[in-house]
């Protein structure tokens, strides 16, 4: 991967898009972020160290080690500041320094006397966020820390892309199967009750295929996904999840007024026209499943999801089965 871009810093906006364009906030922590920052700290003797990402008004860390927080406000975020310039920020003794002396996270808990932080640049040239590491002694920071955390920055970055890609499907643009499910994850792991789960099959869709060829079959699939996603609201997330099945989720939603936005779905779908496949029309079945209380785990709740579809499937198919086997007119 190269990093030809100049940083551009003076696009705030265009900046906050590049940090949305990783859909990375709020996702439950991965093992290959967490492995670099346990590098880091041993091959630094860090005490803390942070991933962390600059939203319009919080910081919030895709991997810590060595204090326990989520997300501080920005305005007292040190990585705040580093992300302004393409250079390492170095404070050796936060106490002397008058931008840091009165910050809250060096006068309380944890106590920061030292910080360096690299800002994490994206190709495209916006620091989305920074790779630091603190302590709570005063320490001279040395040119060859600041060139390995440096290179770990890199590392930090190139594995938010690989992140990207793997999270994104190749055809439709929707998320892949493995970012659908570190969405759920995170859905699940915040005990978000008010989510839903949508799990969508392209009913008799072999027959596309055999009728119009794969190319045409791959249209469809493209169209279908189009439509899916303009139905849903700001947040909700649809991916590809396996052939010619899909899930969403959907966030902050009563089950009834899921069931009406999966039919509504439904109803789309069934009304859209294809040029490809005309005057064929496709439909799809909905299994729906609310995250409530007897969810044991990710797998059982998508277990639910796909049983629901099932029955619609058997009910007939081009229908929405809500969890519980009630079909949902
Ligand atoms: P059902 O209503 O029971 O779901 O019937 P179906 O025909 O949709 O189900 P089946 O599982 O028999 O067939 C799914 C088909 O989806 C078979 C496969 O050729 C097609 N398919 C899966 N992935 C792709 C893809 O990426 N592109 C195209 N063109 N077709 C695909
Ligand atoms: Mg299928
Ligand atoms: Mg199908």
């Amino acid at each position: 991967m190269t990093f030809t871009s100049r940083l551009k810093t003076d696009d705030e906006t265009a900046r906050l898009a590049a940090v949305t364009r990783y859909q990375i906030l709020d996702t439950a922590p991965e093992v290959e972020f967490d492995d670099i920052i346990q590098l880091v700290k041993d091959v630094l003797g860090a005490p803390i160290v942070a991933i962390s990402l600059i939203d319009s008004d919080r910081q919030w860390f895709k991997a810590i080690t060595g204090v326990d927080a989520t997300e501080t406000p920005r305005a007292i975020a040190f990585c705040d500041h580093t992300i302004r310039s393409p250079d390492p920020l170095v404070v050796n003794d936060t106490t002397r320094d008058h931008r840091f002396a009165e910050n809250p996270l060096v006068t309380e808990p944890p106590g920061l006397r030292c910080y360096l932080g690299v800002p994490l640049q994206s190709p495209d040239g916006y620091n989305v966020g920074s790779l630091c590491v603190m302590g709570q002694e005063a320490r001279s920071f040395t040119e060859k820390d600041v060139d390995v955390l440096r290179s770990f920055a890199k590392l930090v970055v190139s594995q938010m892309e690989l992140r990207l890609v793997s999270h994104k499907d190749a055809l439709t643009g929707t998320l892949s199967r493995a970012g659908l499910e570190s969405c759920l994850a995170s859905a699940f792991e915040r005990r978000d009750r008010k989510s839903a789960l949508l799990m969508v099959d392209i009913d008799l869709f072999k027959r596309i295929n055999d009728t119009f060829g794969h190319q045409a079959g791959d249209a469809s699939l493209c169209h279908v996904a189009r439509v899916m996603q303009d139905s849903l609201r700001k947040g909700d997330q649809i991916g590809r999840y396996g052939g010619e099945e899909f899930a969403i989720l959907l966030h902050d939603i009563s089950e009834h007024e899921a069931c009406a936005l999966a039919n509504r779905n439904r109803e789309n779908v069934a009304a859209g026209n294809i040029p490809e496949i005309a005057p064929e029309r496709l439909t799809i079945s909905v299994g729906l499943a609310p995250l409530d209380g007897p969810v044991a785990s990710v797998e059982d709740w998508i277990k639910r999801a796909d049983k629901a579809l099932y029955q619609a499937k058997l009910n007939g198919r081009d229908q929405v089965v809500l969890h519980c086997d009630s079909v949902v007119a």
